[in-house]
């Protein structure tokens, strides 16, 4: 997929170089030595330039598998939770996928990469701005981000084949299984201040199939929309 061209914005020069990609190469093999072996997962990991999504000054981070700081106290989460919970996803091409929480627009980009029709929800106003205006500079028109409470899923498009939560939840909440198809999947980290990443399959209206897949730290998923 053609989705990435080197562009500027105001504050930031894009540019994906050798060394970039060199250090992507880098990431995705270290990502393979902690047990990632989904190819469509690392195909996308290696295409995308992770870099675009921080600051300049702070590019070298943008490949080193650790969470990082970015607007509005919210991170980008590490390499690794990322690929894990992609790959938990199962994401096939044209997949209907809602993501909640979109933070930098990483992890949308990741699945829309991989051929997911993708649906974003932030609840930081600033963070929805930013990351609107910049999807789509990097050539990912397609992302739907949405303003809103993640709780709530989003039932104008609903029904999806997969949901992605990636802040921390307390609980697993109704709306989200409500609007997932029968055969659907919800990935999402609940627990309090420790986080098990559940994987929870609609296996009809009224019953679902729970697998945990061990413990993550994530931020808070919080309520309300933060003006
Ligand atoms: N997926 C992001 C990681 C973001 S961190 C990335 O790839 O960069 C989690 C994000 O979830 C934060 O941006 C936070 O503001 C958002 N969030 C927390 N609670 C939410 C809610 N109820 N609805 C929507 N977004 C929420």
């Amino acid at each position: 997929m053609s989705a990435i061209h080197s562009t500027k914005r105001k504050r930031k020069t894009l540019i994906d170089t050798y060394r970039h990609k060199g250090m992507r190469v880098q990431l995705v093999s270290e990502l393979k030595g902690r047990g990632i072996t989904d190819v469509n997962v690392l195909k996308a990991i290696t295409e995308i330039p992770r870099h675009f999504f921080l600051d300049n000054a702070f590019e070298e981070w943008a490949y080193k598998d650790v969470p990082f700081p970015i607007e509005s106290d919210q991170t980008i989460s590490q390499p690794f939770t990322v690929a894990f919970q992609t790959s938990l996803l199962n994401v096939k091409v044209n997949d209907k996928v809602l993501e909640i929480g979109t933070g930098s627009g990483y992890q949308a980009a990741v699945l829309s990469q991989m051929g997911a029709k993708v649906y974003t929800i932030e609840r930081q106003v600033k963070l929805f701005n930013i990351t609107s205006k910049f999807l789509p500079s990097i050539g990912y028109n397609q992302i739907r981000i949405l303003l809103g409470d993640g709780y709530l899923g989003s039932e104008r498009f609903a029904p999806f084949d997969k949901i992605l939560v990636t802040a921390g939840a307390t609980y697993v909440p109704d709306a989200l299984i409500q609007q997932l198809r029968i055969g659907g999947l919800l990935v999402i980290p609940v627990g309090d201040k420790v986080q098990k990443m559940l994987r929870i399959t609609k296996v009809s209206e009224t019953e679902v199939k729970t697998e945990n897949f061990g413990d993550f730290r994530f931020v808070p998923f919080l309520k309300g929309i933060n003006p």
